[in-house]
C-alpha cells in the first residue's frame, strides 16, 4: 500500500501517511487545531444563560423583545400538547401541520409575496434556496460579507461563485456582464449580520435586471423591524411581489420564534417544495415553533410601532458609544458593532462585560469577513433608557487599551 496511487498522482509514501494510528490516536489532530486556534485567542465557549437570569442582553436576536412574550410563548406551549412535541416527520411525508399552512400563508401576505415556504431555521432556507435556484447552468454572483449559511449554499452549487469586495454593485454588475453561464442568482443579505449596514437592494434589482439575473435577498435582520410595520428591507425597497426576486427570513430573531422561509413567485416556491434537499431531508419545523411565529406575526401586525421603537434604541446607544469615543457603525437596524484593538482584547472584552451583566456578542476571524474582531450589539424594541445608560457604563468600564479614542 505505501507505493499506492492517490488522486493526486502522488504515492502514499510521498504523502506521509503515519504508521497506523491507534484508536486513542485517530483524533489526536482536532487537539493540535484546538491549541492553534487557543494560540490565535479563537477558543470558544458556551456560556449557558439561567431561565431567571436578570442579565442585560445585548447579544441575542429577539429584536421585538416576543420570544418570552406570553401570547408568542403560550402559543407554543398550546400547540406542542396539540401536535406534540416534535414535527414526526419531513414535510413531505408527516410533518406538514395546518399551522405550517397558515404560518405560509399569512408570512406571504404580511410581506407581499405570492407565497412562501417554512423549513427548519433560516440556515436550512438558505442553503435549500441557494442550491435549489442555482445548479451547473447558473452563475453565483454574491457579496463577501453574506451570512455563512448563504456561503454555505454557494458552495454546495457546485457552480462559478463570484465572491465580490462588499457593497461594490459595479464589480456585482462587471461580473454579471462576464459570466461563462446562461443564467444568475445574486446572493446578498439586506442587513450585513456583523456590521448591521444595508444592502443597495434597488441598485441591485436594477443590475440584476439589465443581465438578466435572479435576485435572492436574506432578510434575516431586516424582517420585523425594517419596512412598513416589519415587513422587511425587501418591502421597503419595493422588491416584494416582484417576478425576479426571492426573500429568505429567519422565524428565529424578530419573531422571537424558530425556524425559517423563504417568500417569493409561486413557481419558485414550488420548486423549492419539489427540489430544495434541506426541505425535502429535514424533518419539518415542530408545531410549536410554527404556533409561535404566527402569534407573533399577529402580534407585529397588531402593534405596527414596535420596529421603530428598535430603530430608536439602536441610534440611542450608538450615539452614546460615539460620545464615550468608541468607533461604533452607524444604526441601520438592530445591529452595531464595535471595533475591538485584537481578537484576545474582544474576547476580554466581551467577558468584562458579562461579568457585570451585560451580554455582548463578540465576533472574532473566522466569524468576521474582514478579520477585524468586534463586538456585536442588538437592541431590542423593549430596552429602557436606563438598560442603554447601564450598557454604556459597563461597555466603556470594560474597555481594553486602544478601544476608545
Ligand atoms: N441569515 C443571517 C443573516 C443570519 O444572521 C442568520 C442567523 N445567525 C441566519 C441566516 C440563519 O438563521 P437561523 O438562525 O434561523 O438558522
Amino acid at each position: 500500500p505505501s507505493t499506492a496511487e492517490c488522486g493526486c498522482g502522488a504515492t502514499l509514501r510521498d504523502v506521509n501517511v503515519p504508521a497506523s494510528p491507534s484508536p486513542e490516536q485517530v483524533f489526536d489532530w482536532l487537539d493540535t487545531a484546538a491549541d492553534k486556534r487557543a494560540a490565535a485567542g479563537l477558543t470558544r465557549k458556551l456560556r449557558p444563560r439561567g431561565a431567571s437570569s436578570t442579565e442585560l442582553d445585548l447579544a441575542g436576536n429577539d429584536y421585538l423583545g416576543l420570544a418570552r412574550d406570553k401570547r408568542v410563548a403560550g402559543a407554543a406551549a398550546a400547540a406542542a400538547l396539540r401536535w406534540g412535541a416534535g414535527a414526526t416527520g419531513s414535510r413531505l411525508v408527516t410533518g406538514s401541520t395546518e399551522l405550517h399552512t397558515e404560518l405560509e400563508y399569512e408570512l406571504a401576505r404580511f410581506c407581499g409575496a405570492q407565497a412562501a415556504l417554512v423549513f427548519s431555521s433560516g440556515f436550512a432556507a438558505n442553503l435549500g434556496a441557494v442550491t435549489a435556484l442555482s445548479g451547473a447552468e447558473s452563475a453565483i454572483v454574491s457579496d463577501k460579507h453574506i451570512h455563512a449559511s448563504l456561503i454555505e449554499g454557494c458552495r454546495l452549487s457546485r457552480t462559478d461563485v463570484a465572491a465580490i469586495n462588499h457593497g461594490d454593485p459595479a464589480a456585482i454588475k462587471h461580473a454579471l456582464a462576464t459570466r461563462r453561464k446562461p443564467r444568475a442568482l445574486v446572493v446578498t443579505d439586506s442587513v450585513f449580520s456583523v456590521d448591521g449596514d444595508l444592502a443597495p437592494l434597488r441598485e441591485l434589482s436594477q443590475v440584476c435586471r439589465e443581465h438578466g439575473a435572479a435576485l435572492l435577498v436574506d432578510d434575516a435582520h431586516g424582517f420585523g423591524v425594517l419596512g412598513e410595520g416589519g415587513r422587511g428591507a425587501v418591502h421597503a425597497a419595493g422588491l416584494a411581489g416582484e417576478p425576479d426576486v426571492v426573500t429568505t427570513i429567519t422565524l428565529s430573531k424578530a419573531l422571537g420564534a424558530q425556524g425559517g422561509a423563504v417568500l417569493g413567485p409561486r413557481r419558485v416556491i414550488r420548486h423549492l417544495l419539489e427540489t430544495a434537499r434541506s426541505f425535502i431531508f429535514d424533518t419539518a419545523l415542530a408545531p410549536a415553533s410554527a404556533a409561535a411565529a404566527l402569534a407573533a406575526l399577529g402580534v407585529l401586525k397588531s402593534e405596527p410601532g414596535l420596529p421603530d421603537k428598535v430603530l430608536t434604541a439602536a441610534g440611542t446607544l450608538s450615539a452614546q458609544l460615539r460620545a464615550a469615543g468608541f468607533r461604533v457603525t452607524t444604526p441601520e437596524a438592530a445591529v452595531l458593532a464595535l471595533q475591538a484593538p485584537s481578537a484576545d482584547a474582544a474576547a476580554e472584552w466581551a467577558a468584562r462585560c458579562a461579568e457585570q451583566g451585560v451580554r455582548v456578542g463578540c465576533f472574532r476571524p473566522p466569524s468576521v469577513p474582514d478579520g477585524v474582531s468586534r463586538l456585536r450589539l442588538t437592541v431590542r424594541a423593549d430596552l429602557t433608557e436606563s438598560d442603554v445608560d447601564t450598557a454604556v457604563k459597563v461597555i466603556s468600564e470594560s474597555a481594553p487599551a486602544g478601544a476608545a479614542s
